[in-house]
């Protein structure tokens, strides 16, 4: 770049009435930096990089001036992007047809207002000054009379994302529409409470060590003053809550949280070091959303906290214990750099970090936003766990609100173009727990003479609560259906009519006998000696190399082909590839290892999976010489991530022994995961009993149970013709697994097709004529289809509905009654 970069941009803020007096050659460098380590598609967008090109960070600078209109001049160009910034106008910057990433747009703000730490707000005033956002004047008494009621805080990081980014202020800038009266002061009744400790389900209980956060989001459920006020717990509570576990047994994992609990230190260390101490406990979750809008509090000190996290969390493995970090991501705004190497970092470490995300109206609601979040954030290690559908419906937040259908159709998008590795589980906190849609739970009917309640059928029963909070006795809004579980009244709007599905019927239909070993053994054969999930749902003609869905391809590791390689290079949308291998594909690691290598040049590929029945059958050639191998090549970075995960499948709980656990915790510790698949199987693991055991048993050993496939599998072909799964169990299976075992056991609910998986009751839909069962894929169409294979036509076999979505049978799987999911 030939210009004079010795001069200063005066930056005016028009709305703080700030000024900034920054040299030019501090933007240029700050444009540099970005563009040479982010400026690529992960973070910027293809288009983006269109413009900008291949080279290093000056390169790319110089070829955005030109293509914005200013060529070699950079003053120029700063001038028209501060002058958005300043004016507060940057949310979607375009500067002469090119769109400024936004993240690229918080880097430069970073040199121009520099900062860490989070500031109290308390009146529109200063909330101007702060954000530089427009605030009417015909607005400031409401919004002062807002902020009395909930308190604003701001991260300078946040602070630095609202200025460019319409979704983030989004969710933390006060509003008037707070002042409405709709909606609960506290969402959930409270089953168990004492101290700091509060406990919903038999198994875990939430330790609330902290009761404020460095951001307040405007649609919390704490949201309240006298929340944000409450005196915070000190060491002895946590020690009477540590002891309250100790005495308890069933007690299996807690929930660490608040407000954010990394703001209390004292507290925090009181409650992991003392938990480390209770034989019963098996996992500590924290939760936090720092890591998305205040990540200096990890940073900060070189990492001291995330030093000490490791630290902890492997005295913690030392005692046969895990630890694990929740923490809310909403929109792709909010991922930072920061963020991801925090994630990255913990999980490289053996810390799993698992994602929430609160469904929010007119924020994250059409689908490729969230597409784009879970995307970024799987590539740093992350796992995807729930969308809360709607967000909590308290005071002050009913803007965010949707209505349950929009929350529960959403899934078909998700599963056309979101890598099934994070289809997270649609899920809605009832004050009596949690549920899962169209499987633990749906919506029964409209609550008589209250449009704004609906009846939801949970998984929970009477008995279950009895345990532990006999309060539910007195509860008025819930009742016992006829199948034995409570259906609670739920603040929301389901939207569609159509599903309100009303009650289960009893079941009528008998069920498998036991099946004799001799089988069981020839099944697990089956299961080894066959890939389950190869059928391509278009053609690619390519040897060895399957269409498993839009973001996937699965090759055969003993013969990739160079057009392997360019027909994944080719198309941005395949994130992940699967890998089989004739044995397995640890005996072909040589192999394996100089393709993961391939892929690492293709820069959307961010996730590569081994499929190894020998981690299930033979978990000791998973040597510490395989290990490192694998360690190797997993490359979990901010940076073109390419993670690697080892896929697996079991069929009963038994299967899984001590070894698998010890081999999945040294793959854990190098980033690796290890997920299960488990097909359903008439008369071998058909039950409530053997699904939610099973879950058990991976969840301790630490390997994710993925996928349970309820039909559609080879291995489910012939056999489960003769013993048949009805889906009157799979709903009985989900009850059990959400109500007796943690959420993070939960699987999600699949049938394979020859065209694609779709979810149980989500993105499938059951057509029974007589005896005759049909699914239809309501996730997928032609256009689908032909977005991948322009010459696509469906199989024989396959219907169409007007739509374009396929229908077809489902051999092997039956349905003794007429409710829609069951
Ligand atoms: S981080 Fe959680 S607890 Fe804190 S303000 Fe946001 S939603 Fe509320």
């Amino acid at each position: 770049m030939k210009e004079n970069l010795d001069g200063r941009l005066t930056i005016r803020f028009e709305h703080s009435k700030k000024e900034a007096d920054v040299p030019l050659s501090t933007l240029v460098d700050g444009a540099v930096k970005f563009l040479e380590f982010y400026g690529n598609a992960q973070f910027c967008g293809r288009e983006f990089i269109a413009v900008t090109g291949q080279g290093n960070g000056k390169t790319k600078l110089a070829a955005l001036l030109g293509a914005t209109g200013y060529e070699a001049d950079a003053m120029g160009f700063f001038s028209a992007v501060f002058g958005a910034i300043g004016s507060a106008r940057a949310q979607h910057l375009v500067v002469n047809e090119i769109t400024i990433p936004h993240m690229l747009l918080v880097a430069l703000l970073e040199r121009v207002i520099p900062g860490h730490g989070y500031l109290s707000i308390k009146n529109p005033q200063r909330l101007e000054v702060t954000t530089n956002l427009d605030i009417p004047d015909d607005r400031r008494g409401d919004l002062q009379k807002v902020m009395d009621k909930y308190p604003v805080r701001l991260s300078r990081h946040t602070i630095r994302q609202m200025m460019v980014s319409r979704d983030v202020a989004y969710q933390y800038m006060p509003f008037v529409e707070e002042l409405g009266s709709v909606g609960h002061v506290n969402t959930w009744i409270g089953q168990f409470h004492e101290g700091l400790l509060e406990q919903m389900y038999q198994n875990r209980v939430i330790f609330l060590l902290n009761m404020s956060c460095p951001v307040y989001c405007r649609f919390c459920f704490r949201k309240h003053k006298e929340s944000r006020n409450e005196n915070n717990p000190t060491v002895e509570d946590v020690k009477a809550a540590v002891k309250h576990v100790a005495d308890s047994p069933s007690i299996k994992e807690i929930v660490v949280t608040g407000g954010d609990p990394f703001l209390n230190r004292a507290n925090m260390a009181a409650t992991i070091d003392g938990l480390m101490a209770v034989d019963h406990v098996q996992t500590l979750r924290l939760a936090t959303r720092s890591v998305a809008y205040y990540p200096d509090l990890f940073l900060e000190n070189e990492k001291a906290y995330l030093k000490y996290l490791k630290q902890k969390s492997l005295e913690l493995q030392q005692n046969g214990k895990r630890m694990e970090l929740a923490t809310h991501f909403i929109h792709p705004d909010e991922v930072s750099p920061e963020a991801l190497d925090i994630i990255s970092d913990l999980v490289k470490n053996g810390i799993a970090v698992y994602i929430q995300t609160p469904f929010l109206s007119d924020c994250n609601d059409t689908g490729p936003e969230l597409v784009k979040l879970f995307h970024l954030l799987r590539g740093a290690g992350a796992e995807l766990h729930y969308i809360y559908i709607p967000c909590s419906p308290i005071h002050g937040n009913s803007i965010y609100w949707k209505s349950l259908s929009d929350g529960i159709y959403m899934a078909k998008h998700l599963r056309a173009h979101l890598s099934d590795r994070v289809m997270p589980r649609i899920c809605t906190a009832t004050p009596i727990g949690k549920m899962d849609w169209h499987t633990s739970g749906w919506a029964v009917e409209r609550v008589a003479d209250n449009e704004n309640f609906v009846w939801i059928r949970t998984p929970y029963t009477p008995a279950y609560f009895k345990v532990f909070a006999p309060l539910t006795e007195k509860l008025t809004n819930i009742r016992t259906n006829a199948e034995g579980t409570i259906d609670i009244q739920y603040m929301a709007k389901i939207g569609d009519d159509s599903l309100l599905l009303g009650e289960r019927p009893v079941k009528v239909a008998p069920k498998n006998a036991l099946a004799m070993d001799a089988d069981v053994s020839a099944l697990k054969e089956e299961l080894i000696a066959t890939c389950q999930t190869d059928v391509s749902m278009v053609e690619t003609n390519i040897k060895g190399l399957s269409r498993l869905h839009e973001t996937r391809v699965l090759v055969d590791a003993d013969g990739v082909e160079k057009e392997a390689l360019a027909y994944i290079a080719e198309d941005s949308r395949i994130t992940d590839v699967v890998v089989t291998a004739r044995e397995d594909a640890m005996d072909s690691l040589y192999v394996i290892s100089k393709f993961v290598r391939q892929l690492q040049d293709i820069s959307h590929v961010n996730a590569v999976r081994l499929r190894s029945m020998a981690f299930a059958t033979s978990p000791e050639i998973y040597t510490l010489g395989v290990v490192n191998t694998l360690g190797d090549l997993n490359r979990l970075s901010v940076v073109n991530p390419l993670r690697l995960e080892i896929e697996t499948w079991f069929v009963q709980d038994q299967e899984v022994q001590p070894i698998h656990a010890a081999v999945a915790r040294r793959l854990n510790n190098k980033g690796i995961t290890v997920y299960a698949n488990v097909p359903l199987l008439g008369g071998v693991n058909d039950t409530d009993t053997a699904i939610h055991d099973l879950a058990y048993v991976l969840r301790r050993s630490g390997i994710e149970f993925h996928h349970l496939y309820v039909a559609g599998l080879p291995v489910q072909g012939q056999w489960n013709i003769k013993h048949p799964v009805d889906s009157y169990d799979v709903i009985d299976i989900a009850t059990m697994v959400r109500r007796e075992g943690s959420g993070r056991e939960i699987p999600r609910y699949i049938i394979a097709t020859p065209l694609g998986e779709v979810d149980y009751g989500l993105t499938s839909q059951f057509i029974r004529q007589g005896d005759a069962l049909k699914i239809k894929l309501t996730c997928y169409d032609t256009d689908y289809y032909r977005s991948m294979d322009p010459r696509f036509c469906f199989p024989k076999g396959v219907d169409q509905d007007l739509d374009g979505h396929p229908v077809m049978e489902l051999p092997g799987f039956v349905k003794t009654n007429d409710f829609p999911i069951s």
